[in-house]
C-alpha cells in the first residue's frame, strides 16, 4: 500500500478562512462569502477536535471517529478515522475507497 498522501482540492474562503470540499452556488457554506479560491491540501495535519460516533443508521459500522484537522496552507478538514484520536494528534490524509468520502485520516503513529 502506498503511504503517499494525496492532494485534496478544497475551496478556501478569504473572508472566514474556512475550507470546504464543495461550495453550493459558489458561496462559502460557513459565511456566505463568494471570495473562494481553490487550494490543494496534502500531507499531515493536526487534530483540532475529535469525537467517537457510537450510533449510526442501519448498515453503518460503529464505532468510528470523526475529527477536524488543520492542514497547510490553512484548511480545516472534517474526516473519518478508524482509530481513536486526541486533540493535537498528527494525522495523514489517505485516499478513501468511497468516492463520496474521498479521504480519511490515519494517525501518524499508525502509518505503515
Ligand atoms: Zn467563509
Amino acid at each position: 500500500m502506498s503511504t503517499a498522501a494525496p492532494a485534496i482540492g478544497v475551496l478556501a474562503c478569504a473572508s472566514c478562512s474556512a475550507a470546504h470540499l464543495e461550495a453550493p452556488n459558489g458561496r462559502c457554506p460557513s459565511c456566505g462569502s463568494g471570495d473562494l479560491a481553490p487550494i490543494a491540501v496534502e500531507g499531515t495535519g493536526r487534530v483540532a477536535s475529535a469525537t467517537t460516533v457510537r450510533l449510526a443508521p442501519p448498515g453503518v459500522a460503529v464505532p468510528y471517529v470523526i475529527a477536524y484537522a488543520d492542514f497547510e496552507p490553512g484548511a480545516r478538514l472534517l474526516g473519518r478515522c478508524d482509530s481513536p484520536l486526541r486533540i493535537g494528534d498528527t494525522v495523514t490524509l489517505v485516499p478513501a475507497d468511497d468516492p463520496v468520502e474521498r479521504f480519511r485520516f490515519i494517525p501518524e503513529e499508525a502509518r505503515p
